[in-house]
């Protein structure tokens, strides 16, 4: 096995990860599934798949899960809007979101929890924090009494004023509605009691009909599959606080252990110095980006191939590079083809060639170092000159890293417009009869429509420019 290290919000430091038990349990905040999910939430979503294929590949053995809220305020919203039951509306658009997520090429998790399908464990957890006196019952609500819990803050930081404050201000955005019954502006809900707009969609509790609160989901379902404590949580920055500080708040609160061992967070996706995000109308799904022109492949390339910690800014320039970055290594697959790729994880894979691409990938998940030690390694050797046991061990460490970036490399199927084919048969015809002008003069015409001839002995080739 090989050791991975990562930054942990909780301690502020790049820490070795390490599995509690046989499996290392992996709990990731999935979607909101009452739209689309955007390119930026797939920043986070794919940061985590390669996360996920370098536990496996470093030999962790990952088991993951990661939930579905569908059920919340905005989904319950949007379901009467377009005047369909809850759980309709929620399916449709978690279909969507595993058919891009297939695109995408993102492993699916080993578990995924839908919340309201979970009502009856988070009932349960609130029972255990209402019994324990950290939670208390008003007017059919409950809340989490923040000041009951010592370390609340922990892994965010916030405290005293600006708690209240950013409470207000964030947690409450989320939740407010129906708080004005609270001890303290800081507390946060548990349980919503029902109130008429929420049609049909309440559940009978201790405390009268209503429905969850946002936080206590989490909880709930990464205990129920994964244990009391949690080997690694990940998800988008914005979740830190306040999400992820409840979750510990109400956790620990009911075990009395600690609830995750390692924090990850993902920085955020930008678009002009502000996050995407669809209340700002700045964000693009992924069939935008397809019918711009891009595969999901580039998409992927793009929104992985910055550093997880720092924001990525999102443009088009952007993903035409990534695009041909990807041209060049779907080239390094091809020199390799004649080798059949390895069964990732179960082959162990000796690391001769682009060892400091896989080490960058150890190191605090630097794919970006990892692609650029790819890039500037393979660059470097020379494949022809290698005997096959060498090309073979190439080959097992390229396919290798090609499964932790998660990259499907395919070889584009581009059909060659006709009038450029005239152009290049014209060209070929000209050059046949010596007329080198003429062929300069067509070369260039080619060039400028964005395509490349390349001329063997006795025959030529058209290919799509990478520069275009
Ligand atoms: P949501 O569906 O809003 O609960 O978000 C799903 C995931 O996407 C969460 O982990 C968020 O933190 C993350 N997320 C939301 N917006 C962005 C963004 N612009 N860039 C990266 N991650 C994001
Ligand atoms: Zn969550």
């Amino acid at each position: 096995m090989n050791d991975l290290t990562l930054y942990n919000t909780l301690t502020k430091r790049i820490e070795r990860v390490a599995s509690s038990g046989e499996r290392f349990t992996v709990y990731f905040c999935g979607p909101t599934v009452y739209n689309r999910a955007h390119v930026g939430n797939f920043r986070t979503y794919l940061i985590e798949d390669v996360l996920v294929r370098v536990l496996k590949l470093a030999g962790y053995r990952p088991f993951v899960a990661r939930n579905i809220t569908d059920v919340d305020d905005k989904t319950i919203r949007d379901s009467q809007k377009v005047g369909m039951t809850l759980s309709k509306f929620t399916e449709k658009y978690t279909e969507i979101f595993h058919a891009d997520c297939g695109k995408l090429n993102i492993l699916p998790p080993d578990v995924e929890p839908r919340a309201a399908e979970h009502i009856g464990e988070q009932i349960a957890m609130i029972e255990t924090l209402v019994g324990h006196g950290y939670a208390y019952e008003s007017e059919g609500s409950v809340y989490f009494r923040v000041s009951s819990f010592e370390k609340y803050g922990c892994l965010s930081n916030v405290s005293g004023r600006e708690l209240k404050t950013q409470a207000l201000d964030s947690a409450g955005k989320r939740n407010m509605a129906d708080e004005y019954d609270r001890e303290d502006a800081s507390d946060f809900v548990l349980w919503k009691a029902r109130k008429p707009g929420d049609g049909e969609n309440f559940w009978k509790s201790p405390w009268g009909e209503g429905r969850p609160g946002w936080h206590i989901e989490c909880s709930a379902m990464a205990m129920k599959y994964l244990g009391e404590t949690v080997d690694l949580h990940a998800g988008g920055v914005d979740l830190c606080f306040p999400h992820h500080e409840n979750e510990i708040a109400q956790s620990e609160a009911c075990t009395g252990k600690p609830f995750v061992r390692h924090w990850m967070h993902i920085a955020h996706l930008m678009v002009d110095g502000a996050k995407m995000s669809k209340s700002l109308g700045n964000m693009y799904t992924l069939s935008d980006i397809e019918e711009a022109g891009f595969s999901p492949d580039a998409l992927r390339y793009c929104l992985i191939s910055g550093h997880y910690r720092q924001p990525l800014n999102f443009t088009m320039n952007g993903l035409h590079a990534a695009d041909n970055a990807l041209k060049k290594l779907t080239k390094y697959g091809e020199i390799l083809a004649e080798f059949s790729e390895i069964d990732v994880p179960s082959c162990p894979v000796t690391w001769s060639f682009l060892g400091d691409a896989y080490g960058a990938l150890l190191s605090d998940l630097n794919i970006p170092l990892c692609l650029g030690n790819l890039f500037k390694k393979f660059g470097n050797i020379d494949v022809g000159e290698l005997g096959h046991g060498k090309k073979s061990t190439l080959a097992g460490e390229f396919f290798a890293l090609k499964y932790a970036l998660g990259l499907r490399l395919e070889r584009e199927n581009v059909s060659i417009p006709g009038e450029v084919q005239a152009l290049a048969d014209a060209r070929w015809e000209a050059k046949m009869q010596k007329n080198y002008a003429l062929a300069d003069e067509l070369r260039l015409k080619i060039e400028a429509s964005g395509w490349l001839v390349n001329d063997a002995q006795t025959s030529f080739s058209v290919e799509k420019s990478e520069n275009f």
